[in-house]
């Protein structure tokens, strides 16, 4: 069974480009090497960490995060190329350039492909260790700079989106307010073209401000305006409201909700109207992505400071390929199976967003064909807080 999930993440920021310590870490068995890099590097103002082998540098590694790693190849306990394996699952961003004392094209071309950026052959002079480790470090502001610079365009394109779909929310409220009058006035006399051609209209503004709503949802979401400190929530309740809600729809579509909701169930961290966001958005798929007499199964439990919400259903399913991409804004499956389900593609980035600020994570599982489940796990509320007894 496919399996993807969106989790907290704790992220290394990059440094401040005004004033960045510059980290260096040197990996060599030769204890005259290393005193010699740290002599001349602290010189021109590097904070400078010295290892003797591979385990204690990647160690050290996790938690300090220099920009620049410098490495000597051969090493006898983990060599430089397992190095540099290593310390790319940790750290993406920072710049590694090897040493070594047998320079041959093979062995450079190999540290480059293992994600290396520079080579430096011993022996080497002062300026030839400061000409790398200069060229490293700027290749690492030049990194940070365009990913701030992408950043930053993507943050001012998506407040773009945000100030139009404000804009556009009244006035395609009021189209379909007019359209709602002229359908209901003219219901009698109407010819059936004109009818059939309103009512399309209808249904594409319908759709507008589904699209103008997600969004403003995602935007208010990620600003952060979630939760207030302290507040939690009875999942159980919300399951319920969100059930009845969504009642219409799954009678339409022929499918049946189950609900199993444990009893003794804590109240989760989080407000009302976000995880009311969540568990909706979670059901809806569940039925839309459904066939008729399929079922969605909806479940929660609770272990140790963790709530879990089930949301299971017997439908179409989500082919493998899709599964990475499902919590990306506006990514929408594809196939036949889907062409005329309506959506916007915002609902699981909107769900993820709510779930990862409230400290918690979504997770889904899919057999095309068959079936999807998600499950979002919570924190649950600590004792004594609102609604919740103390100990
Ligand atoms: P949409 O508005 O398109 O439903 P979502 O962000 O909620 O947007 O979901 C993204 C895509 O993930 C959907 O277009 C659909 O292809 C797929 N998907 C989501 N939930 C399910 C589900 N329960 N079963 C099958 N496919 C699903």
């Amino acid at each position: 069974m496919a399996t993807t999930s969106a989790q907290t993440v704790i992220r290394h920021d990059a440094v401040p480009p005004d004033d960045p310590p510059r980290r260096i870490f040197v990996i060599d068995d030769d204890d005259v090497m290393l005193l010699s890099c740290r002599r001349i590097l602290e010189k021109d103002g590097y904070a400078v960490e010295t290892f003797d082998n591979g385990v204690d540098g990647l160690r050290r590694l996790a938690d300090v995060r220099p920009q620049l790693l410098l490495v000597d190849l051969k090493m006898p306990e983990l060599d430089g190329l397992q190095v540099i394996d290593r310390v790319r699952a940790i750290d993406t961003e920072i710049v590694i350039a090897v040493i070594t004392g047998y320079a041959t094209i093979s062995t450079a071309v190999d540290a480059m492909k293992a994600g290396a950026y520079d080579f430096l052959p011993k022996p080497f002079t002062p300026d030839e260790l400061r000409l790398i480790v200069n060229r490293g470090y700027e290749r690492w502001r030049l990194a940070m700079e365009s990913s701030r610079l992408r950043e930053e365009k993507a943050e001012a394109e998506r407040r773009f989106v945000t100030f139009v779909s404000h804009q556009l929310k009244s006035p395609v409220v009021a189209a379909k307010q007019y359209l709602d009058v002229l359908l209901f006035e003219k219901r009698d006399d109407m010819p059936a073209r004109d009818r059939d051609w309103l009512l399309r209209a209808q249904v594409r503004l319908d759709e507008m401000l589904t699209l103008i709503h997600d969004w403003l949802e995602l935007a208010r979401v990620s600003s952060g305006a979630v939760c207030e400190p302290g507040e939690t929530t009875d999942l159980r309740e919300v399951v319920g409201h969100a059930v009845a809600i969504l009642e219409p729809q799954s009678r339409a579509a022929g499918v049946s909700v189950d609900t199993r909701l444990a009893d003794d169930l804590p109240r989760a961290v989080g407000d009302g109207v976000s995880l009311t966001t969540v568990v909706s958005n979670l059901v809806s798929n569940g039925i839309k992505y459904n066939r008729p007499g399929g079922t969605v199964s909806i479940s929660t439990r609770h272990d140790g400071g963790v709530i879990e919400l089930e949301v299971a259903d017997t439908g179409i399913g989500i082919p493998d390929e899709a599964m990475p991409r499902l919590f990306e804004e506006f990514y929408r499956v594809r196939n036949d199976d889907t062409q005329d389900i309506p959506g916007t593609g915002l609902g699981l980035a909107i769900c993820r967003r709510i779930v990862t600020t409230l400290g918690g994570s979504i997770e889904v599982s899919s057999r095309f064909g068959e079936g999807t489940t998600f499950v979002v796990r919570l924190p649950r509320a600590a004792a004594g807080s609102h609604g919740e007894p103390r100990p």
